[in-house]
């Protein structure tokens, strides 16, 4: 019964810092969330000692009684929140999720067709160097020069290459894909579509971004970006695709379940159901909307500074650095310096290396999960374009953004 302080105070420490770091900083990684601390409380809970091989009802292991409760209560509620007529809510993240999923519809070989990694996809979605790239034959599609998926591309390469998946979804893309269009496409090659909302599942939830469901074979997901829940990972489908799915989690990809993790996605579906939630969405897409108009004024364009697609319908902005003099480090780095912290990101055709970039992605979500309103987004906003001006005053940016973290407390209470 020793706290962790009395245990471990190296790592205690560590935590303590970090939780000082997330009150005291903007966090505008657009991949990033606070879970609430019901959240938190249940991933924190003895049920992190349960082995649970299997599902619900069917379990490969005795005493299940209490964590079949909590599991089939998180697949209840997800099903509910997006109209699935199946779910998995096992997976330990977004990229094991992917796994799965993309193995339930494809064998090694076969073709996939999914948004270049360079242009606004993800790992899972055919990068070279991940599972996706090393056992499937990947043709990348891309943004066009308005920076938007370019759907004449999808269809042409869908055509030419027959692909077994078609992949919609996106970690850089600051626009809605056209599911429909999609699925006409996916049709017409006879190919499975399989979207990943993984960024945007939040904004479906609350009814702000079209409901991939309905179109898809399948649509997985995070439950920790703009869903506000625990790290980990879930997939969705029609019910035909229930077997394959559930046996390509386990015992295909994965061994015992997260019950703690499970019965922490449970509590994060429940609030995002809740008015409250739509509420926080409609904060966050707005937020995001003052951040491209604040970055594509006048004075932000004359400091080299414009916005990818020239805005924004989601929860993050890309910004396009290759008319300022910073490249995507030294932005990050100045912003790190005031206090706010976001992620470099390649914008497409980047002349510069990935470990560089010439832009930044810049989110939302935390920031009105902390309680931002308009009118903060919009300082926020002034901030960040004040930053990345050729000179600025770090001291004076700096008190700025304290004065936004001081009036929205961040989990107050929990500091030892
Ligand atoms: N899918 C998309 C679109 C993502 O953006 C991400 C995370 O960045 C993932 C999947 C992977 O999620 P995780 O980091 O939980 O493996």
């Amino acid at each position: 019964n020793t706290s962790l302080h009395e245990l471990d105070p190296e790592v205690a420490a560590a935590v303590d810092a970090e939780l000082v770091r997330q009150q005291s900083t903007l966090e505008m990684i657009a991949s990033e969330n606070f879970a609430p601390l019901a959240v938190m409380e249940a991933q924190g809970s003895v049920l992190t000692n349960k082995y649970a091989e299997g599902y619900p009802g069917r379990r490969y292991y005795g005493g299940c009684e209490h964590v079949d409760v909590t599991e089939q209560i998180a697949i209840d509620r997800v099903k509910e929140l997006f109209g699935a007529e199946y779910a998995n809510v096992q997976p330990h993240s977004g990229a094991s999720a992917n796994q799965a999923a993309l193995f339930a519809l494809a064998q090694p070989g076969d073709t996939i067709l999914g948004l270049d990694l360079a242009h606004g996809g993800h790992l899972t979605h055919g990068m070279r160097l991940n599972f996706s790239g090393k056992q499937f034959n990947v043709v990348a599609y891309h943004v066009d020069d308005s920076g938007l998926v370019d759907m004449a591309e999808v269809e042409r390469l869908a055509k030419e290459h027959r692909p077994k998946v078609i992949i919609a979804g996106w970690s850089a893309y600051p626009r809605q894909l056209d599911f429909a269009e999609f699925r006409r496409i996916a049709d017409e090659v006879e190919a499975y579509l399989w979207v990943d909302m993984a960024h945007f599942a939040g904004l479906v939830a609350a009814g702000l971004h079209p409901n991939p469901v309905p179109y898809a074979d399948v649509v997985t997901s995070t439950t920790h970006k703009t869903l506000g829940g625990p790290r980990g990972g879930i997939i969705l489908a029609r019910k035909d695709f229930a077997k394959k799915l559930n046996s390509s989690v386990f015992p295909g990809f994965q061994g015992g379940p997260l019950e703690h993790v499970i019965a922490a996605k449970a509590v994060s579906f429940k609030v995002a159901a809740s008015e409250d939630f739509k509420e926080r969405q409609r904060r966050t897409v707005e937020g995001a909307r003052i951040l491209a108009e604040r970055l594509t004024a006048a004075d932000a364009r004359e400091a080299g500074v414009n916005v990818l697609s020239g805005g924004t319908d989601v929860h993050l902005i890309l910004v396009d650095l290759r008319a300022s003099e910073l490249d995507g480090q030294q932005a990050e780095d100045r912003l790190h310096e005031v206090g706010i912290t976001v992620n470099r990101n390649a914008v497409p055709n980047d002349p510069r290396p990935p470990m560089v970039t010439s832009g930044l992605r810049i989110g939302t979500p935390a920031l009105a999960t902390r309680g931002f309103t308009a009118e903060d987004f919009a300082e926020v906003a002034d901030v960040i374009a004040e930053t990345l001006k050729p000179s600025y005053d770090a001291a004076a940016l700096k008190a700025r953004v304290g004065a936004l973290t001081d009036k929205h407390p961040l989990y107050p209470g929990l500091n030892k």
